[in-house]
């Protein structure tokens, strides 16, 4: 039986958790609050989707990395190569749970996992085409939870971010996401 519900996981990987090359405080109380989440949980989803910036190593992926000093708005230290250590999921995120993959920023930006696909190509939107409520947690709340968030408003008739299970980069633009997140008409919980 469907509850039409998912999970969406952004970004819980090693560089974005605390000793990564852009690792954001908070991001490994965040790994195992989502693998707690999931203990008690994971049954709740039809779906546990879970999200990884996945670089080229041999470009700038789009100005997305800094050529010099990044500006950490809009550019970043190399971070989340593509099958390196850096890009592998915070081992304090419980992956056994998670029923679909998606990467993205092959080349490009890729805040939101919309721009994810499967390793089969499919994108998450058609992933999500029969739910009806997804929950989104992750890294980082001023970024890619904010991209992805954004787009799920267009995909699915529920959208909820959990704010117990996210990190931001930054402390006054992680509010400002939630707030816009919520007056596009996301329930922050
Ligand atoms: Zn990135």
């Amino acid at each position: 039986m469907t509850t039409g519900a998912a999970l969406l996981i952004v970004d819980v990987q090693n560089d974005f958790t605390e000793g990564g090359a852009l690792g954001v405080d908070g991001g490994k109380a965040v790994a195992a609050g989502i693998s707690q989440h999931l203990a008690q949980h994971a049954a709740d989803y039809d779906m546990i989707i879970a999200s990884r910036d996945w670089h080229d190593a041999d470009n700038d992926n789009d100005g997305h990395f800094a050529p010099g000093e990044p500006d950490f708005v809009t550019n970043w230290p190399v971070h989340c190569v593509a099958d390196t250590a850096g890009a592998e999921f915070d081992p304090g995120l419980d992956t056994t749970p998670i029923t679909h993959h998606v990467k993205k920023g092959q080349g490009a930006h890729g805040y939101s996992a919309f721009e994810g696909v499967t390793d089969d190509g499919a994108t998450l939107a058609e992933l999500l085409t029969d739910v009806r409520r997804v929950d989104i947690v992750g890294i980082a709340t001023d970024h890619c939870v904010r991209a992805s968030g954004l787009d799920a408003l267009g995909d699915v008739a529920d959208v909820r971010i959990l704010t117990a299970l996210v990190a931001g980069v930054a402390a006054e633009p992680s509010q400002a996401a939630l707030a816009e997140l919520a007056a596009k008409g996301a329930t922050i919980v």
